[in-house]
Formats: C-alpha cells, structure tokens, sequence
C-alpha cells in the first residue's frame, strides 16, 4: 500500500473546493492531490456537507475560525447528519482511478488525454521539460513538468500562487521533501530551488497564475510570453 502524502491542500482550498468556487485550474489539482489522499477527501466531504444542509445551523464564530477543527467539531455537535454525505463526484472517480495501476489518476489523466507515457513533452532548459494542459479561463498556467533524477530546477520566487503536486519521484527545497502525491502552495515569500532526488524523474503538475498582468493594447500582447 502506498504511503499517504505528507504535505496537504489547505482548509481554504478544500472548502473552496467543496463549495464549488475555485477556478478549473484549482479544481483540477485540488481533485487530483484528493485522488491520492484519503485525509482531504473527507475533509471534501466534510466541507460539502456543512454546504449542502447545515450552514445555517452552524455559528458564525465557528465559521470565522476558518478552522476545519471547528467545523469538524460542529458536526459532531449537530443531529440528523446526512446519512450518505455526498462526495465530490470527481475526488470520488479520482480515487478509483488510483487505484487501478494508472500514474496518472482523475482527473487530470483526462486533461492528458491518457497517461504520462502519452505526454508529449516540450525541453524548457537542460534538464527540465514541461506540457501545457488546456483548462479553461486566462488567469491559471497550468503544465506538468518533468525533471531529471537528479536535477535542479532555477532558483526562483513567485509574483502570485504556484501550486504543485508531485506525481512521480520527489523532490527538495529549502522548506522540506515532497514526494507522490505530495501538496506544496508557494508565493512572494517563497524563494526556492526545488531539486529532483536521484533515481527517476521527478514529475509535478503546476498550477500558477499570471505572474503579472499587463494591460493595454500592447501589454496585453505580451502576456502569452510571461510564464513564470
Ligand atoms: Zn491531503
């Protein structure tokens, strides 16, 4: 059996998530790193059952915590549960996926078009390659991208959100070691030079929003050209 990742999607996202209203990029890799990991998925579940009947029953200093503890705590407090919470129907279909011998599971095997053997892959610089994945709406890059075992990707920091969740071999950086399955957020703050272990390459899909955003007639001509 495989281990659980370590490095989870945050109570924002997951409730965003259960809510319906993140983007499809943050969708995408929300539903894919839940497809690996049994925690979040029912903490989706959790989520989506205080949306679907018990947001008013629910007081407003428990919501303000942000807390899934609090959330969670409140649940236990409060009868007539649903008795068949509903699950996110594609963490669900995802977990099934994973489980069938596939390296890539839903839904994300989806936005491939297959699994990682049917990735065709563009060389960014020695070492490092990527496939851009078409989702919709402008304000998300996403891409998966391989390293070579071994390899160190280019020291950088974040004008936004990069999101990354690991699908084959792991890696390094200053703040700890990710491995399948694995959930990292870095932003501004996060200066970092993830280094791909030894062994095989190391494979994460990525979500980012636009580092800047030029306006104007010109500038927005520009934007396709800006990519980390
Ligand atoms: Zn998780």
């Amino acid at each position: 059996m495989r281990s659980l990742p370590a490095n989870h999607v945050t109570d924002e996202l997951l409730a965003a998530y259960a809510a319906g209203t993140l983007s499809e990029a943050e969708s995408l890799i929300v539903a894919t790193h839940s497809a690996f990991c049994p925690i979040c998925r029912d903490a989706i579940a959790a989520f989506e059952a205080v949306g679907a009947s018990l947001l008013d029953e629910i007081e407003p200093e428990a919501l303000s915590a942000g807390s899934l503890e609090s959330v969670m705590a409140k649940l236990d407090d409060l009868e007539d549960l649903p008795d068949n919470v509903v699950r996110h129907p594609s963490a669900k279909t995802a977990a099934a996926g994973s489980d069938q011998g596939f390296v890539l599971p839903e839904p994300l095997r989806s936005y491939v078009g297959g699994d990682l053997n049917d990735v065709v892959w563009r060389p960014v610089i020695r070492g490092l390659e990527e496939a851009e994945l078409s989702v919709s709406g402008p304000e998300f890059n996403v891409r998966l991208i391989r390293v070579a075992a071994g390899a160190a990707m280019p020291q950088h920091s974040h004008h936004g959100s990069e999101y990354t969740l690991l699908l084959t071999g792991a890696y390094r950086d200053s703040s700890g070691r990710y491995a399948r399955g694995d959930f990292q957020m870095a932003d501004g703050d996060v200066d970092h030079q993830p280094t791909a272990e030894p062994g095989e390459p190391c494979v994460c899909l990525i979500v980012t929003d636009a580092p800047i955003k030029l306006t104007g007639p010109v500038g927005r001509l520009l934007n396709p050209f800006i990519r980390y």
